[in-house]
């Protein structure tokens, strides 16, 4: 049965599942984008690489408690997950200064935060994701104030056991974005993905292991994802 393509994005495409409406396939590509997409190049193996590590994070998380969109990965491009209404939303944490945060405050990247800051951007590429605040969230009417400080402690929670998984495995998790969906019972649950293009981690010599590697073109994007998913791998 072909199923079909609901959302084509810069590193998945999105199908309705052909055996549960409910349902959705993502499709790990093969491409780097930054700029908003003003920069695009196919990266072979990426879509795989980021799919194995998403899956393998997401597998936790459900072990752990965290209500995610993750079912099964169910082929190595592909994994299957709950439908959800995406939260238009890019809830960013910082444990260590890095990137714009480094830019916009004049801060010099690796300084450890003593409080990890969440941000919020609105998802919204016509307007290139703007940094916004809670009176914005609400203003938009993106989330009510319950919902805000939900999004806010779960995604601490998130972070509690990610930085403690990659300590264990000699990476330092420096910030990362998450994104969140409503289920079809309207419960708030963690979607997307979780990948080295939307985290930051720096190995014990300070090397970046994430996308900054393409950002900045620092070597092969793929050897670095690799090394990451091989050491996640050996976690327990
Ligand atoms: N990030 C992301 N998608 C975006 C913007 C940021 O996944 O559209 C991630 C990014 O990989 C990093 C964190 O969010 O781990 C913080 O990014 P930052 O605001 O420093 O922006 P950048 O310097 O990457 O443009």
């Amino acid at each position: 049965m072909s199923r079909k393509l609901i959302y084509t994005g810069k590193a998945k495409d999105i199908y309705i599942s052909s055996e549960d409406e409910d349902m959705i396939v993502s499709v790990y590509k093969d491409q780097a984008t930054m700029l908003n997409g003003a920069r695009k190049e196919t990266v072979a193996g990426k879509g795989a690489l980021n799919n194995q590590i998403s899956s393998l994070i997401f597998e936790k998380l459900n072990a752990a408690g965290i209500q995610t969109h993750f079912i099964k990965q169910l082929s190595k491009n592909e994994q299957l997950n709950k439908k959800v209404t995406i939260i238009p939303l890019e809830v960013v944490l910082r444990n260590v200064a890095a990137g714009s945060f480094s830019k916009r405050f004049g801060i010099e990247e690796g300084i450890e935060l003593e409080r990890p800051i969440l941000e919020f951007y609105y998802k919204n590429d016509d307007l290139d994701d703007p940094f916004i605040n809670d009176e914005h969230v609400l203003f938009l009417d993106i989330a009510d104030t319950d919902e805000i400080a939900y999004l806010k402690k779960e995604t601490r929670r998130i972070n509690n056991l990610l930085k403690k998984w990659f300590e264990q495995i000699g990476l330092t998790l420096i910030d990362f974005k998450l994104e969140f969906g409503k289920d079809a019972d309207g419960r708030i649950i963690l979607a997307d993905e979780f990948s080295p293009d939307n985290c930051r981690l720096w190995d014990a010599q300070g090397h970046h292991m994430d996308k900054d590697v393409f950002r900045r073109d620092l070597g092969s994007l793929t050897d670095v994802y690799e090394t990451v998913l091989e050491r996640l791998q050996k976690l327990t």
